[in-house]
């Protein structure tokens, strides 16, 4: 038996044994092994060949069920592979499923899902984080070397950080959108989740580059681990964050200045406090102008009829505050915001190399806590700047408190994917803090 037979095997046999208690993946790939066969016997292999991937329910991948883990497209199988996966898949990667998520990447939780929450393996009986809920439990679980999320305002470092794992949000543009079922199209990126660093950047680079079909996208050079000499680090301070979470990332500040030399002073960015109030209207217009498509004719059923409460809220709102009688007042008004939080962040990056500051203002809740809608949208304070500036930023696991995980944020500017590589791999070899 070959290598990746073997693997396909084990993984198979874990996933088969562990995924009800959990609740991880929406769709297994049955043919997994079978592919892993024919792999095995490949001459020349691809970059990815032995990796195996999870995916998000809401990017395309062919033959497989894509339903945003949503009622309204419950049995929808994607009818052709989306960008990155067609990537993927050239360079031999294998598909292991499709991940639980929040309905149509709305949340920070999970809890969305219309197929239930997934649990997080790495806090039983907490919220695994969302939206790319499944796709960090994935890792975390051990039933792929990578997952691929969808972040728009957080999807991947939320619950990366709630796992325990590591997860990156590419620079908008780094990585085509094509066959991503979009939440906010001016803010969507497809990026990875994993436990070993030099996985996330290795799948990385195979997706990224530029794609006729997404007028977006752009050309960068191969991503390798660079760390610029005389290192500048920018700490960024954010309103409301827990003061444990606080002490963890400045302990290991703190240790990044003493053991390897590095410059470090605070940064602030102006308005940055009015993030999570600029985010919110724009990603409801967007989401309520690019679900206009499920009307029930083309695809699946009708979004209003069959949509979660999170899903309709959304809808609701994004049709109100685009009225042409608002014109100016919601939609223009947080553009105007956004661009200047993307002014200012881009002032940072001339005089420091990266910034840092916590993934998640809080810790996860419980499986069921009551949350309000606000409560929930403010764990996504230090997240969404990064979405609005359109730069690259990394969650890496840095401590626990009471067992529980803590991730680390590293900001780099647009397009700097090498650097934040070289910054994140000796970030993430630091020895974990627990309180
Ligand atoms: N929590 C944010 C939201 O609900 C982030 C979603 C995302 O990044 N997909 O919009």
């Amino acid at each position: 038996m070959g290598p990746i037979e073997q693997k396909a095997i084990q993984l198979m046999q874990k996933i088969r044994n562990e995924n009800k208690k959990f609740n991880i993946l929406l769709h297994i790939n049955e043919n997994l092994v079978d592919e892993a066969i024919v792999l095995d016997s490949k001459q020349n292999k691809g970059k990815l060949a032995g990796k195996f991937i999870v995916v998000k329910s809401n990017i395309l991948t062919k033959g497989m069920i894509a339903n945003c883990a949503s009622k309204v497209l419950e049995d929808f199988v994607s009818p052709y592979d989306s960008t990155v996966i067609r990537k993927i898949r050239e360079q031999d990667g294998l598909i292991v499923g499709m991940a639980n998520m929040d309905e149509f990447a709305c949340g920070s939780s999970g809890e969305n899902s219309a197929f239930s929450p997934c649990s997080n393996p790495s806090a039983l009986g907490y919220i695994p984080g969302g939206s790319s809920s499944g796709s960090a439990a994935a890792v975390a679980a051990g039933f792929c070397d990578v997952a691929l999320g969808s972040d728009t305002g957080g999807s991947i470092r939320n619950p990366a950080s709630h796992c325990g794992v590591i997860g990156i949000k590419p620079s908008y543009g780094l990585v085509s959108r094509y066959g991503l079922i979009d939440l906010s199209m001016s803010l969507d990126q497809i990026g990875t989740l994993s436990k070993n660093i030099d996985d996330a950047f290795l799948v990385l680079d195979v997706i990224k580059g530029k794609d006729e079909l997404d007028a977006r996208t752009f050309d960068s050079g191969k991503i390798t681990n660079t760390l610029p000499s005389n290192l500048r680090v920018g700490v960024l301070k954010i309103k409301g964050v827990n003061p444990e979470i606080q002490k963890i990332i400045d302990k290991q500040v703190e240790n990044l200045k003493v053991i390897y030399g590095w410059n470090v002073k605070e940064v602030k960015v102006d308005m940055i406090d009015l993030a999570v109030e600029t985010y919110y209207p724009l990603v409801y217009s967007e989401f309520f102008s690019g679900t206009r498509k499920f009307d029930g004719r083309r695809f699946g059923k009708k979004i209003g009829d069959y949509s979660g409460k999170e899903v309709l809220r959304r809808i609701l709102g994004g049709s109100e505050i685009t009225k042409a009688e608002h014109f100016g007042r919601y939609y223009q008004k947080a553009l105007q915001i956004s661009n200047h939080i993307k002014n200012e962040m881009n002032k940072v990056f001339d005089t420091v190399d990266a910034v840092i500051l916590p993934t998640c203002p809080g810790l996860p809740w419980k499986i069921g806590d009551e949350m309000r809608a606000e409560e929930i949208y403010a764990y996504d304070a230090c997240t969404i700047p990064a979405n609005l500036a359109g730069i690259c930023a990394i969650s890496i696991p840095s401590g626990t408190i009471k067992g529980i995980p803590v991730g680390m944020q590293i900001f780099c500017g647009k397009g700097q994917e090498s650097k934040l590589y070289g910054v994140a791999k000796i970030a993430s070899s630091l020895k974990q803090l627990s309180l």
